[in-house]
């Protein structure tokens, strides 16, 4: 694996910064500082992987900015032992920022391209545990669930029924929901029982949007 002191310095750099931006959670600060985020782009962009930026992957789709990992990851607090369900491959960081949490990892893409290439990458890292498939993540992966929390890493048009269903009472998502070609609100959805729920509004982002289907 090709992880030089530099990439680290230039990754505790990172950490600094997502700390004066606002990120408290040490299980979040410590998974950023150790994942070599580098290893999850194109080479072209290698120099820039640890700026606090989005970058362009394969099919169209980003690897998301560490700021909004950070962000969805702490308002996710995932505690160790936990099953979370993530929605968005994508490169495959966020779950390995999961990973390293401790929390039992279950990750959807509905890109085959990038499913293939970010299985063989956990594999390549030593993520053993994270399981992953190719599939609709508006249907999520009833046969594994219920779920303790579930994170949504692409914008959604609303909060997708079959999602709540897969969380366990008790349980979190984190879902940035609004016009899909816009901007999203950072929602959490807290399941208080079969019938209720607990919605709470945070900030505004820009995500790839959540689309139906498996894509061709
Ligand atoms: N978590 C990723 C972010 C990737 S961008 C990372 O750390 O790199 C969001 C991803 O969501 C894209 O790869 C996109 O193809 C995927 N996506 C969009 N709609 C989806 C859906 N319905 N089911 C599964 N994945 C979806």
């Amino acid at each position: 694996m090709n992880d030089t002191f530099r990439h680290q310095g230039l990754r505790r750099q990172l950490v600094d910064l997502l700390k004066e931006k606002g990120i408290t959670n040490r299980l979040v600060l410590d998974a950023i500082g150790k994942i070599p985020r580098h290893l999850f782009m194109d080479n072209a962009f290698l120099e820039y992987a640890y700026q606090d930026k989005a970058f362009p992957i394969d099919c169209e789709q980003t690897i998301s900015q560490p700021f909004t990992v950070a962000y969805q990851t702490q308002l996710l607090d995932p505690v160790k032992g936990e099953k979370v369900l993530e929605i968005g491959t994508g490169s495959g960081y966020q779950s390995c920022v999961l990973a390293e949490t401790g929390a039992k990892v279950f990750t959807i893409e509905r890109h085959r391209p990038l499913h293939d290439a970010t299985k063989k990458r956990f594999e390549s890292l030593g993520y053993f545990t994270i399981k992953s498939f190719y599939g609709d993540g508006f249907k999520g992966q009833a046969s594994y669930g219920p779920y303790d929390k579930i994170l949504v890493t692409c914008g959604a048009p609303e909060i997708p029924a079959a999602l709540v269903a897969q969380l366990k009472i008790g349980g979190l998502m984190v879902i940035p929901v609004g016009d899909i070609l816009a901007e999203q609100v950072m929602t959490t959805v807290l399941k208080k029982s079969e019938k209720e729920v607990e919605i709470f509004e945070f900030d505004k982002f820009r995500f790839v949007p959540m689309l139906q289907q498996k894509a061709r």
